[in-house]
């Protein structure tokens, strides 16, 4: 079949990046968060296509590990993932508005309710029986979710939500104080609820603690290789290996600029490796250097290779400078997210979090997937 998860077509064996997706990683990441908090089920978060990962080849792999409940951002996400999951729960977050209840009834997805008029229209879908859902309750993010009143004032009886959740705001931030009074008020909704399972935290709100954990956990960033939070206390294994090939060498005299608004002089005759991938391909704008700023840091075989000037749309120059002259080629590849160029280093020399570099990785990079 053509298409499918690894089918490689001619444009893929000539694509100057790739995307290598280690899915033990992925299964040891779970395995290690699951371990973690013993006693909550270990969910996975597969929005957004995995992050960019792919969301069929993702749960698929955490499938066979033993992942029984998966969550999606859409109901088209949810029905492509019940194409390769068949018995998996699987939650879409965005929850069930008008025109959307066939898409989820016909896939069997269970929508996140968030407001009463979701619920309203999810109880009146399959006149008499109604299919499970999970209710969102609003803890103090003011984002998605019912207030404490408004889950009290549902028909709660005939709704019968399979999992009440919410969604911390700061979990990132250990000693954030808006951590203990959301998790008190996801305690005092449960009130109402007390027979129905319980999910708090993503990735970071895990480390908070055993108090914070509930019935279930929902990872997505640590599963693919993201620090969640400085407080987490294991290994999270780097999943993604994204690269770019380099398409010339060039030697630069001191005091010539490279790239766009020239805005990098250089201070010393530099070799150059200008690498096809650019913003296009999510290597972001905002991870170019200037006279006036460091830029994110590339890696040949472990050796740090600083970006030079403005990253283009499908390229970028970086300097090669101190790696041995025979050492580097035309053709050769460059990590630009890795093992050595970790995904929150890269998002931090670009002023933003590993979640936007993994879901901006560009379809035009080779997917190849190891370790399944
Ligand atoms: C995205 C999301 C998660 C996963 O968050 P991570 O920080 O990636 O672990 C969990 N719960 C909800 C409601 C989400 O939207």
């Amino acid at each position: 079949m053509s298409g499918g998860p690894g089918a490689r077509s001619p444009h893929d064996l000539a694509s100057p990046t790739r995307l290598t997706i280690d899915l033990g990683a992925v299964v040891r990441n779970w395995r290690t968060l699951a371990r973690f908090a013993p006693a909550s089920e270990c969910a996975a978060v597969v929005k957004a296509d995995a992050y960019g990962m792919g969301a069929a080849r993702v749960s698929a792999a955490l499938g066979e590990a033993g992942c029984r409940t998966f969550f999606v951002a859409t109901v088209a996400e949810g029905a492509a993932l019940r194409g390769t999951l068949h018995e998996a729960i699987i939650y879409v977050l965005n929850g069930v508005l008008e025109g959307w209840e066939r898409g989820l009834i016909d896939a069997g997805l269970r929508p996140v309710i968030s407001t009463p008029r979701q619920a309203e229209l999810w109880m009146r879908t399959r006149s008499g029986r109604t299919s499970p859902c999970a209710l969102h309750i609003d803890t103090g993010m003011n984002r998605l979710g019912l207030s404490r009143e408004a889950l009290a004032a549902l028909d709660l009886a005939r709704l019968r939500p399979a999992l009440l959740m919410s969604h911390l705001a700061c979990a990132d931030e250990p000693g954030n104080p808006k951590n203990e009074p959301q998790r008190a008020a996801f305690v005092a909704a449960r009130d109402l609820l007390p027979d129905t399972p319980a999910s708090l935290v993503n990735s970071a709100g895990i480390f908070l603690g055993v108090p914070y954990q509930f019935d279930m956990i929902r990872p997505g960033i640590a599963l693919y290789g993201g620090r969640p939070s400085p407080a987490c206390s294991v290994a999270i294994e780097a999943v993604a290996t994204f690269e770019a090939r380099i398409v010339q060498i060039r030697h630069v005299s001191a005091g010539e600029a490279i790239g766009y608004g020239a805005a990098r002089i250089l201070d010393r005759a530099s070799r150059v490796a200008v690498i096809a991938a650019g913003y296009a391909d999510g290597y972001l704008r905002a991870a170019g250097s200037s006279d006036a700023r460091e830029g994110a840091k590339a890696f040949i075989a472990g050796r740090a290779v600083p970006v030079l000037g403005r990253v283009s749309m499908d390229l970028t120059a970086l300097d090669i400078t101190d790696l041995a002259e025979d050492s580097v080629r035309e053709g050769d590849w460059v990590e630009l997210v890795g093992a050595h160029a970790s995904v929150d280093e890269v998002a931090k020399a670009a002023g933003t979090i590993g979640y936007e570099i993994l879901c901006g990785i560009g379809r035009r990079a080779e997917r190849i997937y190891v370790g399944a």
